[in-house]
């Protein structure tokens, strides 16, 4: 199989770009401007370095070339469960390019940016009221972010109130994995909860994990499986009875919006992802933005600078704290991230945010009983903003295992569901359409899942084989993942 290398030549049908230069081609549009020379001392300047001496169309060709050789969600349906791909409307991006929001200096004064200021409070107190928290913070830049800001806050708390020996974070199996992982980067013992036969966390189970060492415990909910927590409010007494917190996992909370509120449930701490829920755009590692709300007790030990409002209507950032646990992120975060939520929030308002949840729900109901004809589903109910269904049986019977039902959907055109998580599910197709598709879509996807489930049938290695249409087919992921090698290096 190919290596990273070798997959980045085969899909540009072309040497790299850096490769492409000649001598003198670059900068030809600014030779009568300003030069380095004119911002940079002269002991910065070095022209022994093998600089690639590219023109600028070529540039813009080369990468629009490669931007029409990859999937986004601008190009096609994308149900990746768990990530929330939903349309990216460009009201927000025409708010966060507005010149007082985006020429805004990082380090402009609080009286110079009070319209900035404003954004980031009313984010603030939509979210607040969205979710039934007593404050957020905009500190964390992503959802693991968020996950790691939320438990410091709670080490702090435990630390103020004389807790020392709260050392145990609590995660269901169906958890995504930056939740143990955020757990154990703070210093965390963590316990692993088993999934009972419903897909929920059982009560016995939860409670033979409580004691006086449980710090916090970290839920999702609805959980990664689709289906909402029903004992949620004995769950979140019994860690509450023991002296433990309640972290809600709100990564993805499109099922939620005006139908149900974190903080109504019992949860003392959740983090958000505006690049999810909130229709950023995110994917290949772009910034995210991970909220982080909290209830009374905890708002002392929200990071800083936080945004107040004073009784004349004057915004300013407050540093300062006592119990502050310090700040996660310099100057104001990913602000612009700030903008295109609170965009997204006013253009929808409150009645618009819960027919996005009600249509999410409605949109992956759709998809899963007609799926439910022709592939396993381990939890056979109503689901909430996405489903898993599993390719166990199919496997069995033709030897095509979820991975090769994902790869034939690329050579159909749609981006494939997330696969084999949560881990609990073997063969497992994790589908998350979102409200954002219209009826057609989901039939079209639909139609090319029986598709394959058939031509599995009939022809495995058809499946097997794909994908073929793609500018890359199989790849060993494996390899591709611990030995990356991206790295063009000159000829000198
Ligand atoms: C995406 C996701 C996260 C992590 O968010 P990042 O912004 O990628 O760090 C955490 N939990 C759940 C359930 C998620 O879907």
């Amino acid at each position: 199989m190919p290596n990273a290398n070798e997959i980045l030549t085969a899909a540009h049908d072309e040497p790299p770009i850096f490769a492409l230069g000649k001598p003198g081609r670059a900068n030809t549009y600014f030779a009568a401007g300003p030069s380095a020379q004119t911002f940079l001392p002269a002991s910065a300047l070095r022209d022994d370095l093998p600089l690639p001496d590219n023109s600028e169309l070529d540039v813009v060709r080369h990468y629009t070339r490669l931007s029409h050789r990859t999937f986004a969600i601008d190009l096609g349906f994308y149900p990746l469960g768990s990530c929330t791909m939903k349309y990216n409307p460009r009201i927000n991006e025409a708010m966060a390019a507005l010149p007082g929001f985006k020429d805004l200096h990082p380090y402009a004064p609080d009286e110079l940016a009070q319209g900035a200021l404003q954004v980031m409070y009313d984010l603030e107190r939509a979210l607040t009221a969205i979710f039934g928290m007593s404050a957020f913070t905009l500190n964390p830049a992503a959802g693991a972010h968020g996950e790691l800001t939320a438990l410091f806050i709670a080490k702090a708390y435990f630390e103020k109130c004389g807790e020392h020996k709260r050392r145990t974070v609590i995660v269901p199996d169906t958890a995504h994995g930056t939740n143990p992982a955020s757990a154990a980067m703070v210093g965390y013992n963590v316990v692993s909860l088993r999934s009972d036969a419903r897909g929920r966390v059982g009560l016995d189970e939860l409670r033979a994990a409580l004691g006086d060492d449980t710090a916090v415990c970290m839920m999702t909910n609805p959980n990664t499986l689709g289906l909402f927590e029903d004992h949620i409010k004995e769950i979140t007494d019994a860690v509450h009875a023991v002296g433990g917190l309640m972290y809600y996992d709100g990564a993805n909370a499109n099922a939620l919006m005006g139908n149900a509120r974190p903080g109504d449930m019992g949860f003392d701490l959740m983090h958000l992802n505006l690049h999810k829920t909130f229709s950023i755009p995110h994917g290949g590692g772009g910034a995210g933005h991970g909220p982080v709300g909290v209830a009374e007790r905890l708002v002392p030990f929200l990071p800083r600078p936080i945004v107040t409002k004073d009784c004349d209507g004057i915004y300013a950032l407050v540093h300062d704290g006592d119990d502050a646990i310090g700040t996660m992120r310099s100057f104001w975060s990913n602000f612009a991230h700030a903008v295109r939520a609170l965009s997204y929030v006013l253009a929808n308002g409150g009645d618009g945010l819960t027919r996005v949840s009600q249509l999410a729900i409605l949109n992956a109901n759709y998809i899963r009983v007609q799926a439910r004809e022709f592939l396993e589903m381990p939890f056979d109910e109503p689901c909430r903003h996405e489903f898993v269904a599993s390719a166990r049986a199919l496997k069995r019977e033709t030897g095509v295992r979820a991975l090769d039902l994902a790869k034939a959907l690329l050579d159909r055109g749609y981006h494939a569901p997330t696969i084999y998580f949560p881990l609990l599910v073997p063969e497992c197709l994790m589908i998350e359409p979102t409200e954002t598709e219209s009826k057609e879509t989901l039939d079209g996807f639909v139609t090319a899942l029986r598709e394959i489930v058939e031509t599995a049938h009939a022809n495995p290695q058809a499946i097997l084989d794909a994908p073929v249409a793609t500018v890359v087919g199989r790849i060993d992921e494996t390899r591709a993942a611990r030995q990356p090698d991206l790295r063009w290096t000159p000829v000198l």
